[in-house]
């Protein structure tokens, strides 16, 4: 039931529709009340920057894992065993060498696990509970939520739901579209199934609401940066994508970020992919960056929804 459009698209994998689909090469002859209404469908309410964190602390740490594994090349039609072997490394080598540290440090984080993911593994996804961490929702099998109509998008994201509710054990209260593509509908259904956040999208540097049509979903963004991914940086595919940067100098980057939420007491927030960053080379950011928070001094580390929980509760 994919709604795949043609023609010119307006956004990142947006489908065109509705009555500019037969003139999206003239944005000129774009009408105030046609790009009102655009960016009035989903848009940033208040910033939600606390004046403190748990536990008398200066600043907020929210690691997260896009969990992403193989499901990323199944879903991009990319079956050769090659390309699925190099996302396996995720499941192999990434999570245990992930949790080992987080485990040494004491330190909780939200794994963004695809449900096909956790179907072809559910061990991984119960020792990621099992450790303490958060399972947040990120799709069924990695498609992008924008080739999708609205009744097909929602009964993915409720048998999503059911697939890690079941497997984790826990009671899954997030979302991270899978490469941050939303359609037009994916927040309004985030909100009416009953989520209590987002993480897909790029308005601030704080956590803000979420707003439907300028009315507050509830939804709290707990908001991402390409700055702040390792795949931006790291990742290879041939003929595609590869990687520009020095560990060393993602590092760099991920500190800079880090130092510069810490000074305005607010959430440094974190995202990576365990076939990414879990290379023996690369492996060690996560932990000099966990180091170095600590000691900066103040630090708290918390799973993006308890992120979102404290946030929204401190405006209240
Ligand atoms: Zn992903």
């Amino acid at each position: 039931m994919a709604n795949q459009g043609s023609g010119p698209r307006i956004g990142y994998f947006d489908p065109p529709e509705g009555p500019l689909a037969d003139r999206l090469d003239r944005p000129w002859e774009m009408t105030e009340h046609e790009w009102t209404e655009i960016l009035g469908r989903v848009s940033p309410g208040r910033r939600l920057k606390p004046d403190r964190w748990p536990e008398r602390s200066k600043f907020a740490v929210a690691l997260s894992f896009d969990t992403d594994h193989e499901v990323g090349s199944l879903a991009g039609g990319n079956f050769a065993p090659g390309r699925l072997a190099w996302g396996q490394r995720g499941r192999r080598v990434g999570v245990p060498r992930i949790l080992d540290i987080l485990a040494r440090h004491d330190v909780p984080a939200t794994f963004f696990i695809p449900a096909v993911v956790s179907l072809i593994d559910p061990d991984e996804t119960r020792r990621i509970a099992g450790d303490g961490h958060e399972v947040g929702l990120h799709g069924w099998i990695h498609a992008n939520n924008s080739r999708l109509d609205r009744d097909t998008e929602r009964e993915i994201l409720l048998r999503a739901r059911e697939v890690l509710n079941n497997i984790s054990g826990q009671d899954i209260v997030g979302h991270r579209s899978a490469n941050f593509d939303l359609s037009p509908n994916t927040i309004e259904l985030v909100a009416e199934i009953g989520l209590e956040y987002d993480s897909s999208m790029m308005a601030d540097d704080s956590p803000y609401e979420l707003l439907l049509a300028g009315k507050n979903s509830g939804l709290v963004e707990v908001p991402v940066e390409w700055v702040r991914d390792d795949a931006v940086y790291l990742s290879f595919s041939r003929g595609g994508s590869r990687p520009w940067l020095s560990p060393t100098e993602v590092f760099e980057i991920f500190k800079d970020e880090l130092e510069a939420a810490a000074a305005e007491g607010d959430v440094f927030q974190l995202l990576m992919h365990p076939h990414v960053i879990g290379h023996r080379s690369r492996v060690w950011i996560i932990e000099k960056i966990i180091e170095h928070a600590k000691s900066l001094g103040g630090a708290w580390f918390g799973t993006h929804a308890q992120v979102a929980r404290w946030v929204r509760e401190s405006a209240a």
